[in-house]
C-alpha cells in the first residue's frame, strides 16, 4: 500500500460550472514516486515529469495531481469529493501495488484538445491577453506561443486557482 489517506482540505466554487465546487486534497505522503505509474492509466490529458504534475479529464471536469495536493474539479457537494478522495486513493494504492506489470512513464504528455484547453480559461473574450477571444488564446498556448501567465484574469481570482493549475500542469 503506498497511501494511507488523502484529506480532504478546502474547497472553492468552481467558476467553471456555477453551483460546483473544487475540492482540494492532501494526500499523506509525497505521490512523487507513484506518479510515473499513474501516468500510464487512461485518461490522461497532460503529464509533467519534471514538475511532478498529472492530469486527467472526468466526464465533467479534471482531476489534477502534485505531489502534496490534489484539485478535483466540477463537484456537487464536498461529500462526493470525499467519495472521489477515497476513490483515488484506492485507485493509486492499486496501481502502486501493480508498478512492476507498469512501464513507469518518464516523457512529458501533452495531449489535450482545444475544447479542453478553453474550458479551463475564463471564457471572458476580454483581450487582456492580446488576443481576440479565449479560445485563439487556447490554441496559442497549445502552439506554445503564449503562456498561462500571459491571461490577467486567470491569476486576478483565487477562484480560478483550479483552472490555472491544471493549466499550468498542462504546459
Ligand atoms: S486574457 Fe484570458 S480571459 Fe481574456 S481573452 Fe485572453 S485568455 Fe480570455
Amino acid at each position: 500500500m503506498f497511501l494511507d489517506s488523502i484529506a480532504l482540505t478546502r474547497t472553492l466554487p468552481c467558476l467553471a460550472e456555477p453551483g460546483k465546487i473544487i475540492v482540494i486534497g492532501k494526500p499523506n505522503r509525497s505521490l512523487a514516486d507513484v506518479l510515473p505509474y499513474l501516468a500510464t492509466l487512461p485518461g490522461i490529458i497532460a503529464y509533467n515529469p519534471e514538475a511532478h504534475t498529472l492530469t486527467f479529464r472526468r466526464p465533467a471536469g479534471f482531476m489534477t495531481l502534485y505531489v502534496d495536493r490534489v484539485y478535483i474539479t466540477q463537484l456537487t457537494n464536498a461529500d462526493e469529493g470525499l467519495t472521489l478522495l477515497a476513490a483515488l486513493k484506492d485507485a493509486i494504492n492499486a496501481t502502486w501495488d501493480y508498478r512492476e506489470q507498469l512501464t513507469a512513464v518518464t516523457q512529458a504528455r501533452h495531449a489535450p484538445h482545444p475544447l479542453d484547453v478553453w474550458t479551463l480559461l475564463p471564457q471572458t473574450n476580454c483581450k487582456q491577453c492580446g488576443e481576440a477571444t479565449c479560445m485563439a488564446f487556447a490554441v496559442g498556448l497549445l502552439q506554445h506561443k503564449r503562456s498561462v501567465i500571459e491571461c490577467p484574469p486567470l491569476h486576478a481570482d483565487e477562484a480560478l486557482t483550479d483552472r490555472r493549475a491544471t493549466l499550468e500542469a498542462m504546459f
